[in-house]
């Protein structure tokens, strides 16, 4: 890898001109975005979503430099995002149009020009729904009222993503202004308008807007930064497995003083098979679930001690370092059992016993994969040759960003260019399962994980909030990146 040309200094200046000229315009437009209670959910007015829809197209026709800007929806597919059922071919089974009674997704804003003169073409996305709000008691000031405080800005939605939506609307302008309007860069806009709900139609919404969406760079600003004058780049997330396990030992209830002690119940064969999954030290023992060798950020124990709650004297899980454990190693969870309730425990040999298991998956490896490791596991680790089920299979991908792309090399530039810091590669223990379809659909680009938020953003909490300056900093960090972009051969 070639390492990027450094950004002109006098170009450089523009960019932070324009963009602290514009900056009190940007913070205006967010607010008036976050008025809009654009929740995604199925029990909320949907009107809602559709006037934020419309100002988001507004701002976007806006700009004046797009040769489309239109506001689409596309049919939410059988196969929910995220979750393709194991064997299923979750693009090819469900072709557009072929159900025309399909109900349609929450409207999306698109907007195209195409690259000339050999020039890249960027695609940028950001979602315009937000997650409900809450109790507004929870709230300091109401969550639709956009409020400063201090040096941030407090609402729903202020962070998580409308601040990603006006992030690529400033830096537009910014660029616009610095470079005009006559530019070579190929650009495109996708803000979703469901990401908060599953993006339930994304898949097929990338089916149908393909060519129009097709990109040699995605930026998809919608993670996090390192802390308020860090950046970063997520450059890896885990994937997920879900399954319920049923463990079956005995064609039903008996007394257990009658027979316990010569029959196993269900219960100790599901705690025995259990227990298999994991080694004495709590960390994962199931053959065949890979991990990532990725270098990690100092993280100090006492700060996850703090974070979670740990208990005092207790031990943390796992080897290595604390955050490769969180965002490059398997993790193995049971989410819930279904056996007699304490309050209804009778003596009683339980027949059967079924569990929720939840497996992340390191990035690198699939979820289909890690579930067929899991399945091997389980059924050669059974005790007392019991008989196990299991069902209800979701996988999800993870995603691990190829770092020695040039798209990662200009956005690092970028990044400090505009925050005179060094990014950090974030990993994230969490999914974004419509990353997976966006690697899935678009195999050749390069994709971004960026973001507006910083560790006390409480996305999808009460208080969320944006910190101005992170803002205005990744602001210019994408001002920056489509000035580099768009000089580019
Ligand atoms: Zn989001």
């Amino acid at each position: 890898m070639s390492s990027p040309t450094p950004t002109r200094p006098e170009l450089l200046q523009k960019l932070r001109d324009a963009v602290a000229g514009g900056f009190p315009v940007a913070v205006a437009d967010l607010s008036k975005l976050v008025r809009i209670p654009s929740v995604s959910w199925a029990a909320f007015d949907p009107k809602h979503v559709a006037d934020s829809a419309d100002a988001v197209a507004a701002l976007v026709t806006g700009l004046g430099v797009f040769e489309t800007v239109q506001i689409a929806r596309a049919p939410i597919g059988s196969d929910p995002i995220g979750s393709d059922p194991i064997g299923s071919d979750p693009i090819g089974s469900d072709p557009i149009g072929s159900d025309t009674d399909a109900p349609l997704g929450q409207p999306a804003v698109l907007a195209t020009r195409a690259a000339r003169n050999g020039r890249p073409s960027i695609l940028l996305y950001a979602h315009h729904d937000v997650q409900p709000p809450g109790d507004d008691a929870d709230w300091d000031s109401l969550p639709f009222e956009p409020t400063v405080r201090g040096d941030r800005l407090y609402g729903r939605g202020a962070a998580d993503d409308k601040a990603g939506v006006m992030a690529h609307v400033a830096a537009i302008r910014a660029f616009i202004e610095t470079v005009g309007d006559d530019f070579d860069l190929g650009l495109a806009v996708f803000i979703e308008g469901e990401e908060e709900f599953g993006s339930r139609s994304f898949s097929n919404f990338l089916t149908a807007h393909h060519s129009a969406l097709a990109a040699d760079v995605i930026v998809v600003a919608d993670s996090n930064n390192w802390d308020i004058t860090t950046p970063a780049l997520t450059v890896g997330l885990r994937g997920n497995v879900t399954f319920r396990l049923t463990v079956s030992t005995l064609g039903h209830a008996s007394h257990s003083g009658m027979y316990g002690g010569a029959v196993p119940d269900a219960m100790l064969a599901a705690i025995a098979l259990l227990a298999t999954l994991h080694h004495a030290d709590g960390s994962v023992a199931v053959e065949g679930l890979t991990s990532h060798q990725a270098d990690t950020p100092d993280y100090a124990e006492q700060q996850l001690r703090d974070e979670t709650g740990l208990l005092a004297g207790v031990s943390l899980i796992g080897s290595g370092s604390i955050l490769s454990r969180i965002w490059s190693k398997p993790a193995i969870t049971v989410t819930g059992i279904d056996a007699p309730t304490v309050s209804n425990a009778s003596n009683t040999l339980t027949p059967s016993v079924s569990v929720k298991i939840s497996a992340r998956v390191a990035p690198g490896q699939l979820g289909t994969e890690a579930f067929a490791a899991l399945e091997t596991h389980l059924r050669a680790n059974t005790p007392f040759g019991a008989h196990i089920d299991i069902d209800d299979v979701d996988t999800g991908n993870g995603f691990l960003v190829d770092t020695s792309g040039w798209a990662v090399a200009e956005a690092k530039t970028s990044m400090t260019d505009a925050w005179g810091a060094e990014a950090v590669e974030m990993g994230v223990g969490g999914s974004i399962p419509f990353i997976a379809d966006l690697v899935e659909l678009f195999p050749h680009a390069q994709i971004l994980v960026t973001g507006v938020e910083d560790p006390d953003s409480r996305a999808h909490s009460p208080n969320e909030s944006l910190h101005l300056g992170v803002f205005q900093r990744a602001i210019l960090t994408e001002a920056v990146l489509l000035a580099r972009l768009n000089e580019r051969r």
